[in-house]
């Protein structure tokens, strides 16, 4: 018996349980991380727990050991499915991707670089892209010490042989800086740059010394700042782009450290050194950028004039280009990574067919202490993730049986479509009640906009607010909204939405940017070429950009053939010991995974319509080889099978043949392959 298959680690998938409850599921669950079985099936879907040590199954010998073989074959493991989305893939000549799902410090980001390890196989570029998106992305919070801080969707291509070829990276939305985070890199520079590097960028080493990061507190790991630049190196940054790049991360650190004062009436820059220090970053003349920092300029009618900033306009103007800066950067540095990546020249007619395996690892569901406007994004986002996991898991599969006229018992779930109307919703979801605040610049507060949302959202059953539950003494008057996540309830304070959903740099500071005499800075910058009489167009929203993007990743997913692992983090302490059993019951219920395995077991692992199984498996039937004289293609196939045995394993629906267990098709493979 194979190791997998003791009962001493628990059932490998779930979908084996002697009774589908939720006791027993955890019972397992537990069992099975206590004997270091991290990994566990649901038929094809993994579950993963968060080890939280360092294990020894990630070696080269274990990829070779999960190729080419079927998912039951081997123990459960993350190989098994990346090699199963490739099989798919290239048997079937089809689209696949690999869904990686669960909440902040769940394991996402480790299970996807195992995986892309596993579907690389040589390509060094790829994992070395990784290696600075992690640095540039990656901040430390209270949940998760390494926290992706931006969503990854991952394209890789492969061509006909199969071999990689390439890849594309979306990235989304970018949590700044200085708001709740520190990236990785700007940590890296401070603690491990060269000391020529750090005094020509002026910085001291000293993390302390800087505002913004003192705010973010410290974290753990330092190291790497070297890596992370040969990284960039191999992939084929120029080395004034390297260069430019860190005078970036200095700018910031630099920014933070401004301080405003005033004499009388006027606004002034009290450290102005600092001022000196900006130009010689940005290449650009000092007067320019104190200039921009103290100074907005305005078009009243036909006339231009410069309007000097309140100390107060002068600081929000000051974090505003910090933020920018760094979410600019970030993007250019996943565009510069996509130039060299991407498939160049491929010839379809020459090399065949060029298939995708996409891989998703994106911000988790969050509840924080305090929950703004980039946790409302990052929970839609988990939302329409879980959408998708319904539709095409829960909903289809049932809906298929029901069509084919198989014998049904419905299996109920929570739909949570209502979630994600009630945030993107035209003219009402929560998106579009901001969006209509912020055409008001300056008039709409942030009060006002949640005044707003109670009155539209009065009677849904997902969202609340004191105003609509007095009693409700956790929420704030005038600040908090709270809604009724499929993962859990989630109070928000409105504070800052509106800023946040703007885009809020002044021009003047994209005209200082584009007007630098460094051409990465200024290729950065492209708007900043617009005069203030030219800016004419309001530009779109980081809810409307959010939400389109969420939309089309959603629809891009949807197109191919999905593979999920479903991360669980078991305590939040970071234990490798610590089970934690009501947090770990609660994300196994909000996950659907107990309605993931009755769909599962009532269900059928493989289903293919008559003629598509005849032409596959005629070959090992004497009564359907070469050709069938039977009333139907489904007669033909129904002889075949009970000639083989497995009449009990499969059912027979309108258009297709539905079969149970993957063991029988398996079967049917290995008899076609000694036939032909
Ligand atoms: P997420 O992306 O879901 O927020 P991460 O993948 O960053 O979570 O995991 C958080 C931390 O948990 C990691 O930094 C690592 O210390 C630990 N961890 C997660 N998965 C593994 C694993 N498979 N093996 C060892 N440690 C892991
Ligand atoms: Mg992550």
């Amino acid at each position: 018996m194979a190791e997998h298959e003791s009962l001493e680690f628990g059932k490998a998938d779930f979908v084996l349980l002697d009774n589908v409850s939720l006791e027993e599921f955890m019972a397992n669950l537990k069992l099975r991380f206590e004997k270091g079985r991290i990994y566990s099936y649901i038929g094809e879907v993994v579950v993963s727990v968060n080890p939280y040590r360092a294990m020894n199954i990630y070696g080269r010998d274990t990829i070779e050991q999960y190729k080419g073989r079927e998912l039951y074959e081997r123990p459960p493991h993350l190989f098994a499915i990346a090699d199963a989305a490739y099989k798919a893939m290239k048997r079937r000549n089809k689209d696949t991707c690999i869904v990686i799902s669960g909440e902040s410090g769940a394991g996402k980001t480790e299970d996807m670089s195992v995986t892309s390890v596993c579907l690389y196989r040589v390509k060094n570029m790829l994992l070395k892209s990784n290696c600075v998106l992690e640095a540039f992305g990656n901040a430390k919070t209270n949940r998760n010490d390494n926290s992706s801080r931006f969503g990854k969707y991952m394209d890789i291509n492969f061509d006909f042989k199969g071999d990689p070829i390439g890849g594309h990276i979306n990235n989304y939305l970018l949590e700044k800086v200085g708001v709740k985070s520190v990236f990785k890199c700007i940590f890296q520079l401070v603690k491990g740059a060269p000391d020529a590097q750090l005094r020509s960028l002026h910085i001291q080493r000293d993390p302390t010394a800087y505002t913004y990061i003192k705010v973010g507190g410290q974290i753990k790991v330092f190291a790497d700042f070297k890596a992370v630049t040969d990284a960039m190196k191999v992939i084929g940054f120029t080395t004034g782009e390297i260069q430019t790049v860190y005078k970036i991360l200095a700018t910031i650190l630099h920014l933070g450290n401004l301080k405003f004062g005033s004499d009388g009436d006027v606004t002034l820059i009290e450290n102005s050194k600092l001022v000196s220090v900006l130009g010689d970053l940005l290449s650009t003349k000092d007067e320019n950028v104190e200039k921009a920092l103290l100074y907005r300029t305005v078009a009243t009618g036909r006339d231009v004039i410069d309007k000097q900033h309140t100390h107060q306009e002068a600081s929000y103007g000051r974090d505003a280009l910090a933020k920018a800066i760094y979410e600019r950067l970030f993007c250019w540095i996943v565009g510069r990574i996509n130039d060299i990546i991407e498939v160049k020249n491929y010839d379809a007619r020459v090399h065949g067919k060029n298939t995708v395996i996409g891989v998703l690892d994106i911000y988790g569901f969050e509840i924080f202490q305090n929950n703004s406007f980039e946790q409302f994004c990052i929970n839609y986002c988990n939302e329409k993730l879980q959408q998708l996991f319904i539709q095409l898991v829960l909903k289809q599969e049932q809906e298929e049986y029901q069509r084919e006229g198989i014998p049904w018992k419905h299996i109920d779930y929570f739909n949570n479509q209502i979630i994600v109307d009630l945030v993107e919703q035209q003219h009402k979801g929560i998106f579009a009640v901001l969006d209509e605040a912020c055409m008001n610049v300056g008039k709409v507060t942030d009060e006002m906009f949640l005044q707003a949302l109670n009155g539209k959202l009065a009677k849904h059953a997902h969202y609340t607010s004191r105003k609509l539950s007095p009693t409700d003494k956790n929420l704030e008057f005038d600040r908090d909204f709270r809604i009724r996540h499929y993962a859990g309830d989630v109070a928000y304070s409105v504070v800052g939405f509106i800023d946040k959903n703007k885009d809020t740099l002044f021009q003047d500071f994209k005209r200082l940017l584009y007007n630098s005499s460094n051409p990465v800075l200024k290729a950065m910058w492209p708007e900043g070429k617009l005069s203030i009489t030219e800016v004419t167009k309001r530009p779109l929203t980081a809810a409307t950009l959010f939400k389109n993007s969420m939309i089309s990743l959603v629809e891009n997913l949807a197109s191919k053939e999905p593979y999920y692992v479903r991360c669980i983090k078991p305590n939040d302490v970071k234990s490798p010991l610590l089970f934690e059993h009501e947090r770990c019951k609660h994300q196994v219920e909000y996950l659907g995974l107990l309605e993931n395995v009755r769909v599962r077991r009532a269900g059928f692992a493989n289903r293919q319509t008559y003629p598509r199984f005849l032409q596959r498996y005629k070959m090992i039937s004497e009564f359907t080889w070469p050709n069938h004289d039977l009333p139907s293609d489904k007669e033909a196939v129904k002889r075949l099978l009970q000639g083989c045995g497995f009449e009990h394993d499969v059912a027979y629906g309108k258009t297709k043949v539905f079969i149970r267990t993957p063991r029988t098709i398996f079967n049917l493979e290995e008899q076609r392959a000694e036939m032909v």
